[in-house]
């Protein structure tokens, strides 16, 4: 895996505006956000690279949706996958489940948590939405 951080510096006094992380070309932040910033040392406009929601083309929309997504593919691997595990070795040292049945729980386990995680992830996803809209209504003049 190769991360890359990166940064979004003032053109007129080299001030760090924002940084992004990167994972395989895949970006871990956010994209949604005010294209331009002013910025906090000279007051220089600087372009973010980001976007609101609403200025997204329906590509981009659907390109964000689908690396939250991906995101959630991978978080719930490494996280249910570890958290089926861990809860999976604790219900056999209790004798709460027979060892037979082992693999059943961890299933369930992991499908438990892999629809919590995603559960959380589209919460989040659909407030940042809702933020980006709201800044873009509170904007615009009325
Ligand atoms: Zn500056």
């Amino acid at each position: 895996m190769e991360t890359v951080i990166h940064r979004i510096v003032c053109p007129n006094c080299g001030t760090t505006i924002a940084e992004s992380i990167r994972h395989n070309g895949l970006r871990a932040g956010s994209t949604i956000g005010p294209s331009v910033v002013s910025c906090p040392d000279c007051g220089t406009c600087c372009c973010t690279g980001n976007s609101e929601w609403d200025e997204k083309s329906l590509f981009q929309q659907l390109w964000f949706l689908f690396n939250r997504t991906l995101w959630w593919l991978i978080g719930s691997l490494f996280v249910a996958g570890f958290a089926a595990i861990v809860t999976g070795w604790i219900v056999v040292e209790w004798r709460l489940i027979h060892p037979p049945r082992l693999n059943e729980f961890r299933v369930i386990a992991f499908v438990v948590g892999a629809a919590l995680i995603g559960m959380l992830l589209a919460r989040n996803t659909l407030s940042e939405i809702r933020a980006s809209r709201q800044r873009v209504h509170d904007s615009s003049p009325p």
